[in-house]
């Protein structure tokens, strides 16, 4: 490490609040699937800022539509119309089959709006706020006060208790959990599609089904969470059209914007018409022209780039070569996934293989201490999977 990456890291180290034990690089630039630090290092990025860049880092295309928005209009706040949130909601809406839009600043915020509405339209139908939401164990929603007390994780929230009310949990694909919290207060069950923090576990069609079914049968709104797995990280847009069900609300984030902080909420049919009316929420910067030209450039790229068709095709060898992997080594305990979202699970923590891979110049990471998660960009060719996996062999030990 040079003297100079040495400093800056120093440096942050003093001025940052010190929420992440941080890996001891600076990135400096990206190209495609390319990352370089400050030495001048190159890494192939499998990683993605958390499955932000979609699009790779340096989309020509989204850097020119962000300078040029950049150059007319920049903020407005939402006491006006602007264009870019008009054509980011039109594109959003027919790649969802959602009725309505809220935008958002982050994942998190997404949520807290997705769960206000659920309670807003509880409460307009029974005109009492006591109202229960049901969440899964081991899921991930955001740091924020709402969303921390609908993930299922107690090492998060314990220190910030109490945080939001009558939430139950129940376990992923275990419908009988889930039966067990349902009471007459109930109005919402919020899931990941596929989980992610929690070690890439997609729900079974089995258990979204009868989820569905539930919330169809007793007016429950279901909100499905997919701020990592949908923008087509799964091989469709979102990842519960592979489940042939809709929810009623679903939150989005990560890729959306391809790394210009956007997230939204989008509500169909009765949540979108029955739940939070002008007073009711609200934000300074979300939907404002840059973000919005982010998001609408990005949903524009991926159909004219054919998105989500490439992901079919990558994502099957992705799987197959990790496959490989899997069967050759015996502290390969599990490989699931869904599309380009993929989690090789190890009998143990796999800290050393992160490392070892930034060695190699390889950006991954992990989720849970002994999974390792694969979320590279979108924009993948098979031959940038035979680097990984060569790489990766490299980093295992
Ligand atoms: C990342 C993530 C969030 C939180 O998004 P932020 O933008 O970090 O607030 C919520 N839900 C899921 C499933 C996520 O992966």
């Amino acid at each position: 490490m040079s003297e100079r990456m040495k400093q800056v890291i120093e440096e942050a180290e003093r001025d940052l609040l010190h929420t992440y034990n941080r890996f001891p690089i600076v990135f400096d630039r990206g190209e495609g699937l390319s990352l370089f630090d400050i030495d001048g290092k190159r890494y192939l990025d499998f990683f993605s800022g958390i499955g932000v860049f979609a699009l790779g880092h340096g989309n020509r295309e989204l850097n020119d539509a962000l300078k040029r928005q950049v150059d007319k209009l920049v903020h407005t706040s939402n006491y006006f119309y602007n264009e870019p949130a008009i054509d980011a909601a039109r594109r959003l809406k027919a790649a969802s089959g959602m009725d309505r839009v809220f935008f958002t600043n982050s994942g998190a915020e997404a949520v807290e709006g997705a769960l206000k509405a659920a309670r807003k339209y509880a409460y307009l139908r029974d005109g009492v706020a006591d109202h229960e939401i049901i969440a899964l164990e081991n899921s991930f929603h955001g740091r924020t006060m709402g969303a921390l007390a609908v993930t299922g994780k107690k090492a998060y929230r314990d220190p910030f208790e109490p945080l939001i009310g009558n939430i139950r949990f129940g376990k992923m694909n275990d419908i009988a959990s889930v039966k067990d919290v349902l009471s007459d207060k109930t109005c919402a069950i919020i899931m990941e599609t596929v989980q992610g923090e929690g070690g890439i576990h997609p729900a079974t069609a089995d258990f979204l089904t009868e989820i569905r079914r539930i919330c169809d049968e007793r007016d429950i709104l279901l909100i499905l969470d997919e701020i990592q797995c949908g923008m087509g990280r799964t091989g469709s847009m979102f990842a519960y059209q592979q489940y042939g069900i809709l929810p009623d609300i679903v939150t989005t984030a990560k890729a959306l914007g391809c790394g210009v902080p956007i997230g939204a909420f989008l509500l169909r049919g009765k949540a979108a018409e029955k739940s939070l009316a002008a007073g009711d929420h609200g934000t300074t910067y979300g939907g404002n022209p840059l973000a919005c030209t982010a998001a609408a450039t990005v949903l524009s790229l991926y159909e004219s780039m054919h998105l989500v068709e490439h992901v079919g095709e990558v994502a099957p060898y992705l799987a197959e070569k990790l496959d490989g992997i899997k069967s050759r080594r015996s502290d390969v305990i599990d490989h699931r996934g869904l599309g380009l979202m993929r989690g090789l699970e190890f009998d143990h923590p796999v800290g050393d293989i992160l490392n070892r891979a930034l060695e190699n110049g390889l950006v991954l990471i992990n989720a849970g201490a002994n999974i390792l998660r694969f979320l590279p960009p979108l924009v993948i060719e098979k031959a940038d999977v035979d680097e990984m996996i060569d790489l990766l062999e490299r980093s295992l030990g």
